[in-house]
């Protein structure tokens, strides 16, 4: 079977019986497990998977399929599917199976796609390169020796190495894009607020949003228009109608495109990188689009705002993991507290510690005004610089990552290389507004290279649509 790239060519195959859903979920498990060298999938749910793929044929056969019917997906690790187990590839929730699912997993099933596994990520989505996940580094598969990013690095290789047509991931500081740039497929987050985050586990509650990864422009819209839109049971969901983004795929309107200076004129950034950059400032010039080259001055603080909020967050978050509600348990304790204590000690590796620690220490009585407090501030100032450039540009183009996928084992020793790397991506994450990382072709080592647009809360379609002009997808 060949690969598809989009659900519009299985559906017309599926519609003429020149395919049938079990063949085509057949053909997946045999990728996965051709592909198991990679380390993608945590699980292959086979048997769940194989009952939907039967009832949905069924439903084609009767012709009340949903919008979805055909599209075979996986979902990372850290969302909810009830009666599936569910561990953000932590030691702490090995084991664990979901007593419900989330809002994103019920609205796949509602519209009959086909979960097909859970995958690798890093743990509790805490780094840029799947190397933290408890179940072990997923490998790019252009080059086994390097990282698939991080830290959806299954949801990008699933993709990538064509296991399954689309995946699901979560994007805090770009864990959606990132790997999606290392593995060269469209990874699209959308607003903070469109996509309810009810039953996906929690980092940075202020900043965690589900995402698509994708091969083509055309999936990420049909996905988003089945995931977004208010949900009774996570508040933070904006209220705003959902278009049907993928009816509305358009080609032709000229924007206005600000390119952020100093994310390229940054010597850090890889000169193949860079190159593939300005090429593709010169195809959006050659489609019409007018581009700006704007100042962005607060490129340094970008980083260090978004690891002292989100470490923050999460020391918050993950203390409910006490080995008493939930998962991994110390089965010596003779006391509640050396229960707590060394439950947590033996269920977090080393990375969530690491952020668990530094969340606490922000927060603390004495530094909070110095640490959390002056991030908020910051990320105020962030914001409104961001909207100041988008009232007056549509949108904002950068770089996704300052380099390719690096080598495994590389930057692992050093937390403060690897939080660097997020600089490009944590902007639209602190300003909660739309993002996407672009494929641009291979780099001389066909290592896969990759461009970010982003634009204002809330305008997905026009992100969609400028996506869909740029990749020539007609
Ligand atoms: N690499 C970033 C971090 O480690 C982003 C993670 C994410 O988006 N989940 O926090």
């Amino acid at each position: 079977m060949k690969k598809f790239s989009a659900l519009t060519e299985i559906q017309s195959r599926l519609a003429n019986s020149e395919l049938n859903l079990p063949d085509l979920l057949a053909y997946y498990f045999e990728q996965i497990e051709k592909n198991q060298h990679l380390n993608a999938f945590n699980e292959v749910f086979f048997h769940s998977a194989k009952l939907q793929a039967a009832a949905v044929q069924e439903k084609l056969a009767k012709g009340n399929a949903g919008k979805l019917a055909g599209m075979v997906i996986g979902i990372k690790d850290n969302i909810c599917y009830q009666d599936h187990q569910v561990s953000a590839s932590s030691k702490m929730l090995e084991n664990f199976v979901s007593p419900y699912s989330s809002t994103v997993v019920n609205r796949l099933l509602q519209e009959d796609a086909i979960i097909i596994g859970r995958l690798n990520c890093d743990e509790f989505a805490m780094g840029g390169s799947n190397e933290t996940s408890y179940f072990g580094v997923v490998k790019n598969a252009v080059d086994n020796e390097r990282v698939a990013g991080g830290s959806s690095g299954g949801s990008a290789v699933a993709v990538q190495a064509d296991m399954c047509l689309a995946t699901l991931g979560t994007d805090t500081g770009g864990s959606v894009r990132q790997p999606a740039a290392f593995c060269g497929c469209i990874g699209f987050k959308p607003t903070y607020g469109r996509i309810s985050r009810y039953g996906v586990i929690a980092y940075a509650s202020s900043f965690d949003q589900v995402g698509t990864l994708t091969s083509s422009v055309t999936d990420a819209a049909l996905l988003l228009e089945v995931l977004s839109g208010v949900d009774d049971n996570d508040s933070t969901v904006a209220n705003i109608s959902v278009p049907s983004y993928s009816e509305h795929l358009s080609q032709g309107e000229k924007k206005k495109i600000a390119v952020l200076k100093e994310t390229i004129e940054n010597d850090a950034l890889d000169p193949e990188i860079k190159t593939a950059i300005e090429a593709s400032i010169e195809k959006l010039k050659a489609q019409g689009h007018e581009i700006n080259y704007v100042s962005f001055d607060l490129l340094a603080y970008l980083v260090p705002a978004y690891y002292v909020l989100t470490t923050a967050e999460a020391s918050s978050n993950l203390s409910r993991y006490d080995g008493v509600h939930y998962g991994y348990r110390n089965t010596q304790a003779e006391s509640l507290n050396v229960l707590y204590k060394q439950s947590r000690a033996e269920g977090f590796g080393e990375e969530v510690k690491r952020r668990i620690l530094l969340g606490t220490f922000v927060l603390s009585a004495g530094y909070y005004d110095a640490y959390y407090q002056k991030a908020q501030q910051v990320r105020r100032l962030i914001r409104e610089k961001v909207e100041a450039l988008l009232a007056e540009n549509d949108f904002l183009l950068s770089p996704v990552t300052p380099t390719p996928a690096f080598k495994i084992g590389e930057n692992i020793q050093d937390p403060l290389v690897m939080y660097m790397a997020d600089i490009y991506t944590v902007l639209a994450s602190l300003a909660g507004i739309p993002a996407v990382a672009l494929p641009l072709g291979n780099n001389s080592e066909g290592l896969p290279l990759s461009v970010q647009l982003m634009t204002k809360h809330f305008n997905e379609q026009g992100l969609l649509n400028l996506s869909y002009s740029f990749l020539n997808e007609v």
